[in-house]
């Protein structure tokens, strides 16, 4: 049974990728149905350091480091870029603010973003998701959620950015969204749904080998 692990100790992320990739791609090449685990389920416990420059180089750096394991790693790395700010937090996001502190982060941006008139407000979350096979094959999917920093809060839901992030067409913050609206246009669904489509084609490749 071929062993998927994601880079990461989020249920919640891990529960997410096991959804996609069990629809669109439930066996390996041999036909065995993929086992899921978490780095805690490998019993991995060093800090992986995401020294990168680009959400894909951070997303590359953790499946590598469980490939060289000889599971198939997967991992994913996400951001909000502020076009005002140059793409800022950008691959800073979880530690804009120095620490790992949601309400500290959303603080600082709206602080930065005090002068910025309405027109200029504009920005887009990323994923990237970056599989690593034992073999060194590497597979990576972006996906993007373009919309606008608001100049304060709205909605109660959801995590970091999500309260002043507003996805226009649907008028709504992330932060006022159920799950199932937010998993509907999100930059990580999005991301998700591309990969789940460029796995099941490497897992063909490997069937016809
Ligand atoms: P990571 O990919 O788990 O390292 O998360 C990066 C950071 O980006 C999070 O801590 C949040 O601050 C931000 N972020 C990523 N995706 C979202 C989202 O869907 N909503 C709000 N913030 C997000």
């Amino acid at each position: 049974m071929s062993k998927i692990v994601m880079a990461s100790n989020n249920r919640h992320k891990i529960v997410e990728i096991e959804t996609f990739l069990k629809k669109l791609c439930p066996f390996d090449e041999k036909g065995n149905a993929f086992e899921y685990l978490s780095l805690a389920d490998i019993h991995f416990t060093d800090d992986i350091v995401e020294d990168g420059d680009t959400f894909e180089e951070n997303a590359l750096i953790k499946a590598r480091t469980v490939a060289k394991l000889g599971y198939i790693g997967v991992a994913d790395d996400s951001g909000l870029c502020v076009d005002a700010l140059n793409g800022e937090p950008g691959v800073y996001s979880a530690r804009y603010a120095g620490g790992h502190d949601d309400a500290d982060n959303n603080k600082k941006l709206l602080e930065k973003m005090k002068d910025v008139p309405d027109e200029k407000r504009t920005g887009h979350f990323v994923s990237v998701i970056a599989c690593v096979f034992p073999d060194g094959t590497e597979l990576v999917a972006r996906g993007e959620c373009p919309g606008r920093i608001l100049w304060d809060y709205r909605g109660n839901g959801g995590f970091g950015y999500d309260p002043l992030f507003l996805y226009e067409p649907m008028d709504k913050t992330f932060a006022e969204m159920n799950a199932e609206e937010k998993n509907g246009i999100s930059h990580r669904a999005n991301a998700m749904a591309k990969f789940a489509v460029i796995f099941a084609e490497e897992i063909n490749k490997r069937k016809n080998k």
